[in-house]
Formats: structure tokens, C-alpha cells, sequence
């Protein structure tokens, strides 16, 4: 490519909202064979909602969600402001918490009222010697409906299954077909629950996913992806994804994401809007075609 069709294509990709940090980005995405996706935020919405909350035999609804959303506040885990603002719209009013205490991928744990409450996934609980057996079904049947399922408990004692849902962006498999007609590979990485990541990865027409991968296990599945020389775009939005960003040949972020993957990346889709991954790869192929 000639540096004037490189500039030529990275003007009009500005006007389309993607940012190209450096030429180069360009030319590598037009040698991309996989295509992997971070899911909540850039794939979903990132604003999930409290769907579902069973508390257990002899456990008041309410004071479940109090607890419960008092544990959180202090969190800043999408999960985390879905349980607060659920609890509020009820009219709660939630006392203080201390001893906050917030596991990257496991969920947090904080003492209120004298007492510890813990919220989080089952890796939390099966961590604290908690045993989910009595709700797995239940968290199950909510999985598969591509809700994220959470427990609770109260001083070891499980009080309460609920779930969490986000849902897709517009586009996101709109997107996803169109690099499936390319040819291009696509792959969800999340830290998600498996059951909860298989559901929304058939709903967006992915083939490929990891899931219940920990905040600093991205950079390994890129470097799973890249074995055998395969060139790998990564797109993501949060802080733990600014590795892996950096790590993948090209580094995609979202411009309504964190400051520190936007500052990792190669290119930003100042929009959010996923289709603009379509429109970068469109544009590498166009550019590049027309100079040979
Ligand atoms: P993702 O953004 O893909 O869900 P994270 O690594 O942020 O990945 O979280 C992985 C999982 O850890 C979540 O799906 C949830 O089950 C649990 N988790 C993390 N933070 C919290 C929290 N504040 N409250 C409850 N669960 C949490
Ligand atoms: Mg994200």
C-alpha cells in the first residue's frame, strides 16, 4: 500500500467514526483471519439488569435485596450497580458496609449490619467452603437462558439466587455474519458463567468462545488464537482487556469504553457501535485491493 492510500483510507475511516491510531493497523486487519470479542460492553450493552431473585426457604425477598445491594455499593462491576439500582427502585434505603472486600471475576464480599454477606458467582461460593448444590438447577435454568446467575449468602448460609441479563448491542450479529462471510473467524472471550456465555454466543452467531476466563486470562486465549501465525484482532473495552488488546496484532477498542483500553489500542470505534469492526475490515480490503 502507498503511505497516500494508507492516509486516503484512514480519513475516510475517521469519518465513519474508527479511529486508526497508525497506519499499519489498517494493513494488518486486512491479514486477519480471527476476529476475538470481549463480551459484556462491547458485545452487549454492558448495562445489565436484575432479572431473577429466589431467596431461600425462609428468607424475606427484601431483606435479601438489602443485604445484598449494600454489599455492592461500593462495587464497580456493571453486576454490581444492577443489584443497587434494583434495590433502590424498591425503596430501599441501604445501610453502610464495611470491611469491603472485591474479587476480579469471583464477586465481593462485605460485612453489614455486624454480619458478612458475600455476592457473587459460584466460584465465589465454592472459594468459601459455601455449598450452591440446593440452587445449581435453578442457577442452571437461568444460565441457559443467558442470564448470568449470582448467589448470596449471609454469614456462610446461602440466602438468595439471582440473575443478572444484558443484552446484545444492535449489530452484534449483524457484525458477526458479515466476518463469517469473509471468512474471518469469530470468537466471545468473557469471565462470564459457561452455560450464560454458550446461550449469548448462539444468539449472536458465534461458534468459538472461552468463558469463565479470569481478568488476567486474556492475554493467554490471544495467544492461543495466534498459534500457528494466525493474525488476531482483538475488541474490548474495559481495563482488563488493555493486555490483550496490546497483545493481538490489532487492538480494537470501544470509545465508550475505559480510558486505558482506548489508550492500549490500535484503532477505537468512537461510537460503541460493534458494526464498525465490519466497516474497518471492509475498508482494509477495499484500500488494499485498489494498489495492487
Ligand atoms: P465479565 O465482565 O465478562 O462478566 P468479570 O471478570 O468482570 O467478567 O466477571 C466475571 C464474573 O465474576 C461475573 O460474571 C460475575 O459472576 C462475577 N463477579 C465479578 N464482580 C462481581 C460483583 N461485583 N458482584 C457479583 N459478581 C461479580
Ligand atoms: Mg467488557
Amino acid at each position: 500500500a502507498t503511505p497516500t492510500s494508507i492516509m486516503v483510507a484512514t480519513g475516510r475511516a475517521a469519518s465513519m467514526g474508527i479511529l486508526f491510531r497508525h497506519g499499519e493497523a489498517l494493513q494488518a486487519l486486512r491479514e486477519t483471519q480471527v476476529i476475538a470479542f470481549d463480551k459484556t460492553g462491547t458485545l452487549t450493552v454492558g448495562r445489565p439488569q436484575l432479572t431473577d431473585l429466589e431467596p431461600a426457604e425462609g428468607v424475606d425477598r427484601d431483606s435479601a435485596l438489602r443485604l445484598i445491594a449494600a454489599a455492592e455499593q461500593a462495587s464497580e462491576h456493571p453486576s454490581a450497580r444492577a443489584l443497587v439500582e434494583a434495590a433502590t427502585a424498591a425503596g430501599q434505603t441501604l445501610p453502610p458496609a464495611s470491611d469491603f472486600q472485591a474479587r476480579a471475576g469471583f464477586g465481593v464480599s462485605a460485612e453489614v449490619e455486624g454480619r458478612q454477606v458475600r455476592v457473587g458467582n459460584a466460584r465465589l461460593m465454592a472459594e468459601a467452603g459455601i455449598d450452591t448444590a440446593p440452587f445449581r438447577e435453578r442457577a442452571d435454568t437461568l444460565a441457559g437462558a443467558g442470564k448470568s446467575p449470582l448467589f448470596a449468602a449471609l454469614d456462610d448460609q446461602l440466602i438468595a439466587v439471582l440473575a443478572v441479563a444484558d443484552t446484545l448491542k444492535p449489530g452484534a450479529a449483524e457484525t458477526i455474519r458479515a466476518l463469517h462471510a469473509r471468512q474471518i473467524e469469530v470468537v466471545m472471550i468473557t469471565g462470564d458463567n459457561r452455560r450464560t456465555a454458550e446461550a449469548i454466543a448462539r444468539e449472536a452467531g458465534i461458534d468459538r468462545m472461552f468463558a469463565e476466563v479470569l481478568p488476567d486470562g486474556k492475554v493467554a486465549v490471544i495467544e492461543t488464537l495466534r498459534e500457528g501465525g494466525r493474525r488476531v484482532a482483538f475488541v474490548g473495552d474495559g481495563i482488563n482487556d488493555a493486555p490483550a488488546l496490546v497483545e493481538a496484532d490489532v487492538g480494537i477498542a470501544i470509545g465508550t469504553g475505559t480510558d486505558v483500553a482506548i489508550e492500549s489500542a490500535d484503532a477505537v470505534l468512537m461510537s460503541g457501535d460493534v458494526l464498525g469492526v465490519t466497516r474497518a475490515v471492509e475498508l482494509s480490503h477495499a484500500t488494499l485491493r485498489n494498489i495492487r
